[in-house]
């Protein structure tokens, strides 16, 4: 499988770009192709998660 160029944050709702990702889950996907995950921005501002 390629790796996605993209991942969802679930707290922005968005997607971004992967480079861009603070953590990426490796248990979850959005629309079953991008993998979920959660950007710098947001881990800095919950960092339980
Ligand atoms: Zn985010």
């Amino acid at each position: 499988m390629e790796h996605p160029l993209l991942y969802y944050c679930v707290k922005c709702e968005q997607l971004k770009a992967i480079e861009q990702a603070g953590v990426l889950f490796r248990t979850g996907f959005y629309r079953a192709q991008y993998p979920l995950g959660c950007c710098a921005r947001c881990k800095q501002a919950d960092p339980t998660v």
